[in-house]
C-alpha cells in the first residue's frame, strides 16, 4: 500500500542489519534490493514478515536470490510509474499519538498546528489526485515545503520521511474563522460552539456541521435546519473517559472507538441527562466518535459535539469552501474552514460491535479504499449498487475496491458525487471496467447510468436481483465460493416477478440463485406513501390477514385506502420485511410515521431491550409462503389484554427468529446445504441478529454474517461485482 512509510521503514530495517541494496514503490508494489550475510538477509525478511509498520498490509512476499553487485550503501530510489499497474491506497488515518505529543509541547514547532502529520498518520484517500502517491499528485502540491519541512522529508531516519502531507505553520495549511487566521480562529469557533451556535468545520473528507451537543436549543436548531426529522446526531466526545459518561463501553467497543479508522461507533445510551434528548429521540444507542484530526483535538472541551455531516438532508456532503457558504448558508452560523482542499468527499463510518466483532452500518471513512479480498483475480467490473446508502464497486484483480458512502441515488447531486468519485477509482487503481453490473430494478438511478455507461463504452450489462446480491455479498467477504442458503431481510427490492421482494429465503451461490420461500405477498398501497406511514402498512397487514380494522385516519384516507387496498388500484405486491417490520410497530403504538428509514423497527427493538425473549408467536408456514397474520391476530389479543407492549414486541422478534430457524431446516431438508447466509437491513438489528444466530447454531448450521461491509444496501455492490465477475 502507498503512503504508509514502508520504504523508510525497510531503510532503517536494512541498516539495523548492515545489509547494502536499495528498496523502491512501484505502481503495483515495492521491491527492495538487499546484499549481507545469509543470516542478516534471513533476520531481515523475518522482521519485514512479522512487524511491519503500523499501517501496512503485506499481501505476499516473493524472494529471489541474486549475485552480489558489490553495493555500498542502502539507498531509496524513486518511485516509478507504471502506466497500467494498480496498488491499495491507504484510506485516511486519524493522527498518530507521536503528532498529538508534539502538537502539544509548547518548545515543538508544531506546537497547536492543526496539520501536523507522519507517515503513521494524517490524510491519504481524500487528497490523492492520481498515483504513484507522490506530493505533486495531492491537493498539498499547492503548499511548497519550507526547509525545515524539506529536510524532514528527504531523511529516510526521519518520522516524516516521504509524508507526502509534510507541513507545518510556515508553508502549511491554515485555519480560518471569518477574519480571524491560526489560534485565534480556532479559539473563536470554540467560543462559537460555547455560545451555542452550530458551526459549520471543515475536516478531511468533508464539512461537519457542529454543535454543543448539552445544549437542548442547538440540537433542535441543527435538527431543523438541516431537515433532519428524528434522525439520531453523531456525537464526538474528547476522550474515551467523557464518551463513558454518556454510554457504555465495552472493551471491543473501546478498541473499535480508538481504532486508527476512527468511525462512529454505536453504543449503548446511558441516559445521562446532561445530554440534549434531541441528540437521538427514542433511540437506546449513541453514536460517538473519538477527534481524528488535529484541528478535533484542539476544538473538543468537556463537553461533546453534535458532528453531523455537513449537508442539507439527504444531499451529499459539501467538500470545498464556496460550496459551503453557499449550501450551508441557511444551516451553519459561523465557519471555521481551512485551505487544503479536499479532492473527494467520504463521510464519516458508522460501526457497531456484535458478538465481540465488527458488524459495519456505513463502511466509509479510514475504510475505503482498502479493498475486500476475493478468493481469486477475476475481469475488471464496475458494479454499481442500489439506491439508497449507495456506494459501488470497482475490481481489480482480487481486490474488491468498494467505494466511500455516496448516499442516496435520488437526485442529480448524488449522482454527480458517484460520478465524481468513480472517476477518482479508476485513475487510482487503473481499472477499467470491462462489464457493468447494476440492480434489476429498471428505474434506479444507477441502473439508467450503468444502462448509458455500457452502452456508450459498449461493454455488457448484467442485471442482478436485490436480494441474490446481497446473498453474494455477505458469501464474498466470507470468500464462499460454493452455494449457501440466504435469510435476506430487507425493505426493497426489486423481483424477477416485479414484485417488490424483501422477506426471501433463497438457495445459491455467485452463478445464480433460487427463490426456496417467501414472506406472504401484501399490497404496498401507494409506495412511498406506505414508507412514510408504517400505519397504511399496518392496516395493509390485517386486511390481508382479514381482521376488521378502524384506525387513527381520517374517514377519507381510511376509505382511499381500503379502496385501493380492494381494488389493487396503485398497490404493489409487497414480501418485504422492513415493511412488516414498520407495520407491526405501528399496530402495537410504536409510531405510525416515521421520518427515516427503519424509525419504527429501531424504537420497537428498543421496547424489548434487556428483556429475557424466550417465547413468541408464530407464523404460518405453508408450501413455500409464510403469513404472517397469526402475528397480528395473537398481537391484537394481547393488546386486548394489556399485555405489555414491550413484550409484545419481544414476542414479534422471537417469531421471526423461530421463522428463519424453521425456513432454514426445510431449506437444508431440501438441498443438503448446511450454510446460512444472512444479510440485508434488518439485520442492523441486533437483537433479532442475536436470537436468530443463536437458534441457528444450536442447530449446527455454519452462519456468515456481515463483518466487512454492510448488511444494508451499503454492501449490495459487493455482491452485485462478485456475481457480475463469473456470468
Ligand atoms: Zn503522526
Ligand atoms: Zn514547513
Amino acid at each position: 500500500m502507498q503512503g504508509v512509510g514502508f520504504r523508510p521503514f525497510v531503510y532503517a530495517l536494512a541498516a539495523r542489519h548492515s545489509l547494502t541494496g536499495m528498496v523502491g514503490n512501484t505502481s503495483s508494489g515495492v521491491f527492495i534490493e538487499i546484499q549481507g550475510t545469509a543470516e542478516a538477509a534471513g533476520e531481515f525478511v523475518d522482521h519485514l514478515r512479522n512487524s511491519p509498520p503500523p499501517l501496512a498490509m503485506i499481501d505476499s512476499i516473493a524472494i529471489e536470490e541474486m549475485d552480489a553487485k558489490g553495493e555500498v550503501a542502502f539507498v531509496i530510489v524513486d518511485s516509478q510509474a507504471q502506466p497500467l499497474a494498480s496498488t491499495p491506497i491507504s484510506p485516511d488515518i486519524a493522527v498518530c499519538a507521536g503528532c498529538l505529543r508534539e502538537m502539544f509541547d509548547p518548545a515543538d514547532r508544531r506546537y497547536r498546528y492543526p496539520f501536523i502529520n507522519c507517515t503513521n498518520c494524517g490524510p491519504r484517500f481524500t487528497i490523492i489526485q492520481d498515483i504513484p502517491y507522490d506530493r505533486p499528485f495531492t491537493t498539498m502540491r499547492s503548499f511548497p515545503m519550507c526547509a525545515a519541512c524539506d529536510a524532514e522529508y528527504h531523511d529516510p531516519s526521519n518520522r516524516r520521511f516521504h509524508a507526502q502531507p509534510n507541513a507545518c505553520p510556515v508553508c502549511g495549511p491554515q485555519v480560518s474563522f471569518g477574519t480571524l487566521t491560526r489560534d485565534a480562529a480556532i479559539q473563536a469557533a470554540v467560543d462559537a460552539l460555547r455560545g451555542g451556535l452550530i458551526v459549520a468545520i471543515k475536516g478531511i473528507g468533508g464539512f461537519h456541521l457542529a454543535c454543543d451537543a448539552t445544549n437542548g436549543l442547538a440540537v433542535r436548531t441543527l435538527r431543523d435546519r438541516k431537515g433532519r426529522g428524528a434522525k439520531p446526531f453523531a456525537l464526538m466526545a474528547k476522550d474515551l473517559a467523557r464518551v463513558r459518561r454518556y454510554a457504555h463501553v465495552s472493551e471491543d467497543e473501546a478498541q473499535l472507538l480508538t481504532a486508527k479508522e476512527r468511525p462512529i461507533v454505536l453504543l449503548r445510551t446511558l441516559d445521562n441527562p446532561e445530554l440534549s434528548p434531541a441528540v437521538a429521540p427514542g433511540n437506546k444507542y449513541l453514536g460517538f466518535l473519538l477527534p481524528y484530526t488535529p484541528l478535533h483535538h484542539l476544538l473538543l472541551g468537556e463537553k461533546p459535539l453534535v458532528m453531523t455531516s455537513g449537508n442539507f438532508s439527504d444531499e451529499p456532503i459539501v467538500k470545498d469552501n464556496g460550496e459551503a457558504l453557499s449550501r450551508l448558508a441557511n444551516l451553519a452560523d459561523a465557519f471555521l474552514m481551512h485551505n487544503r482542499d479536499i479532492y473527494v468527499v467520504c463521510d464519516d463510518s458508522v460501526t457497531r460491535v456484535f458478538e465481540k466483532r465488527e458488524l459495519p452500518i456505513r463502511r466509509s471513512r479510514g475504510y475505503s479504499p482498502m479493498p475486500v479480498k476475493l478468493t481469486h483475480s477475476g475481469p475488471t467490473v464496475l458494479a454499481v449498487g442500489g439506491e439508497l446508502k449507495s456506494t459501488f464497486c470497482l475490481t481489480r484483480d482480487d481486490n474488491a475496491y468498494l467505494s466511500q458512502h455516496i448516499g442516496d441515488m435520488e437526485n442529480l447531486e448524488t449522482l454527480a458525487a458517484f460520478e465524481h468519485a468513480f472517476a477518482h477509482f479508476r485513475a487510482l487503481f487503473r481499472a477499467e471496467p470491462t462489464r457493468l453490473i447494476c440492480d434489476l430494478h429498471p428505474n434506479y438511478l444507477s441502473s439508467r447510468w450503468a444502462a448509458g455507461y455500457a452502452a456508450e463504452k459498449n461493454l455488457p450489462l448484467v442485471r442482478v436481483q436485490h436480494h441474490h446480491a446481497h446473498l453474494a455479498a455477505v458469501m464474498a467477504e466470507h470468500g464462499c465460493e460454493s452455494r449457501a442458503i440466504g435469510v435476506i431481510f430487507d425493505g426493497t427490492g426489486y423481483g424477477t416477478d416485479g414484485a417488490i421482494w424483501g422477506g426471501e429465503i433463497l438457495c445459491g451461490g455467485f452463478d445464480g440463485f433460487e427463490r426456496l420461500m417467501h414472506l406472504k405477498y401484501v399490497p404496498l398501497a401507494g409506495g412511498d406513501a406506505s414508507i412514510r406511514r408504517p400505519l397504511r402498512m399496518a392496516l395493509a397487514h390485517l386486511w390481508s390477514a382479514g381482521i376488521e380494522w378502524d384506525a387513527n385516519l381520517t374517514a377519507v384516507e381510511l376509505r382511499i385506502l381500503r379502496r385501493q387496498l380492494e381494488t389493487g388500484v396503485n398497490c404493489v405486491p409487497t414480501s418485504s420485511m422492513g415493511r412488516l417490520f414498520d407495520a407491526f410497530a405501528a399496530l402495537i403504538g410504536v409510531r405510525e410515521t416515521v421520518s427515516y428509514e427503519a424509525q419504527a423497527a429501531i424504537e420497537m427493538e428498543a421496547m424489548c431491550d434487556g428483556l429475557q425473549i424466550d417465547r413468541g408467536y408464530r407464523f404460518s408456514l405453508e408450501g413455500d409462503v409464510f403469513d404472517p397474520a397469526p402475528l397480528f391476530q395473537s398481537a391484537l389479543e394481547d393488546l386486548r389484554r394489556n399485555v405489555p407492549r414491550a413484550q409484545i414486541a419481544a414476542s414479534f422478534h422471537h417469531a421471526v427468529a423461530d421463522l428463519v430457524l424453521r425456513c432454514c431446516e426445510t431449506a437444508r431438508g431440501r438441498t443438503g446445504i448446511n450454510t446460512v447466509g444472512l444479510s440485508g437491513g434488518v439485520f442492523q438489528n441486533t437483537t433479532l441478529l442475536k436470537l436468530v444466530t443463536e437458534a441457528l447454531t444450536r442447530q449446527q448450521f455454519e452462519i456468515l454474517t456481515h463483518r466487512k461491509v454492510p448488511p444494508n444496501d451499503g454492501g449490495l455492490a459487493l455482491g452485485q461485482a462478485a456475481i457480475g465477475r463469473v456470468l
